[in-house]
């Protein structure tokens, strides 16, 4: 049996987060993966909002005082030199609901239970001093979990820069209980734009050429686990099928994109639909992207972005070859939407096991197989060359309405 795939996972499986030298290295070992292979590849570089800390802290300072972590928002701003003491207000979900009577929060740090866009706004509107998010389950800690950096993503900060921060939920469940009034918070830090870049490798049609395909997974992880379910999986999984089509030339182009800054924001695939702008116009038809496979556990997952009758096509697809998957329609949360988003007909395969961990120290190879990664390996080339060989596309261009929708509220435009 093939153990390509899995090879290729445990290689690039180590800390890579967008912008630092273990992307860029990942990068080279795509690239020099693709060379090996016969297959030539480009660096297509984009640059990406990035954030340093100096100087971060929390303080409780009544009805008690106790120091507690906390891990700031990047690019979420600074707190005047020396730190400030707020008021506390926990405001649950951040709706108008939970603000009653509650018009400006200057001296104010409010925590809510997750960050949302229209929270977020709220808080912009009644100038909050600092906002804090809860983060893992309560009987999680330092030695057991992780506080995961985020920076604040492009469309929050249109509505301003509120300094934020990651709290523990035990601590969080602790400031709740025991009404807490006031807390100290520092944070000093300082913004820079950081280079990252998609890795693309193009397979020429031998006969169609005017419409074309993308296969996308993102390569790069977040700061804390090896990233190997998250997406080393995808990464290595696109490899395994454009090492098929290197050798089984395709009727139409194939573009392989293997995307950079995805988990801060699908901000690889973003950066390709805005330097291909004319690739998507008269060219890209249709879009299979992976994030996540190769777990032995299942369930799989096939994520139509599309019409009800390329869910059919799916549907179809899954019992002609007896593929056992949870089908939806939907958006994904992944580089699949910035095509979506511009009428590209996408499908996503992954494996969605609920036994197995990402965007922590838990994602590790354990849970993922070779058999497995073979198996996603092969329905996946078997689901492309249908599409890719076919005489006409199974889908049009367009969305329909409820996913026009969707988009609009993914991209934060409702
Ligand atoms: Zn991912």
């Amino acid at each position: 049996m093939s153990t390509y795939s899995y090879d290729f996972v445990k290689k690039l499986s180590f800390t890579r987060p967008a912008g630092s030298p273990e992307a860029k290295k990942a990068a080279e070992m795509i690239m020099e993966e693709i060379a090996s292979l016969g297959g030539t590849s480009v660096y297509e570089p984009f640059k990406i909002p990035a954030c340093r800390f100096h100087k971060y802290g929390a303080k409780i300072l009544a009805p008690y005082e106790k120091e507690i972590e906390v891990l700031p928002y990047g690019c979420s701003g600074s707190l005047p030199e020396g730190g400030v003491n707020l008021k506390f207000l926990y405001a649950e979900e951040g709706k108008p609901e939970d603000f009653l009577g509650i018009g400006d929060l200057s001296d104010t740090v409010v925590m809510l239970n997750a960050l949302s866009l229209d929270a977020y706004k709220i808080l912009c509107e009644k100038h909050a001093a600092a906002f804090m998010t809860i983060s893992n389950k309560h009987y999680h800690n330092k030695d057991n979990h992780d506080l995961v950096y985020r920076p604040l993503r492009d469309r929050m900060l249109a509505f301003g820069k509120i300094p934020g921060f990651m709290v523990w939920a035990h601590d969080a469940t602790e400031m709740v209980r025991d009404h807490v009034e006031s807390i100290h918070l520092e944070l000093i830090s300082e913004d820079y734009e950081a280079d990252c870049g998609n890795v693309v490798a193009t397979i020429p049609g031998t006969e169609i050429t005017n419409e074309s395909m993308v296969v996308t997974a993102h390569y790069d992880s977040l700061t804390v686990g090896t990233g190997a379910w998250d997406n080393a999986t995808g990464s290595a999984t696109i490899m395994y099928i454009y090492r098929h089509f290197l050798k089984n030339a395709p009727r139409r182009t194939m573009h392989f994109i293997w995307c950079d800054a995805e988990e801060l924001g699908l901000l690889g695939s973003k950066a390709y639909v805005a330097q291909h702008e004319d690739l998507i116009k008269d060219e890209i038809r249709f879009c299979f992207n992976f994030d996540m496979c190769g777990t032995i556990l299942g369930p799989s997952s096939v994520k139509v972005t599309g019409r009800e009758s390329l869910m059919s096509y799916a549907e179809q697809f899954c019992k002609e070859m007896g593929h056992s998957a949870r089908i939806t329609r939907s958006v994904h949360s992944s580089d699949s939407a910035p095509f979506a988003d511009k009428g590209v007909p996408s499908i996503s395969l992954s494996r969605r096991s609920t036994t197995a961990d990402i965007h922590n120290r838990y994602d590790v190879i354990f849970p993922l197989s070779a058999e497995q990664l073979k198996k996603d390996g092969d329905i996946a080339v078997a689901f492309i060359s249908r599409v890719i060989g076919s005489r006409v596309l199974p889908e049009p261009m367009g969305m329909p309405d409820d996913i026009l929708k969707e988009l609009d509220r993914y991209f934060g435009r409702k």
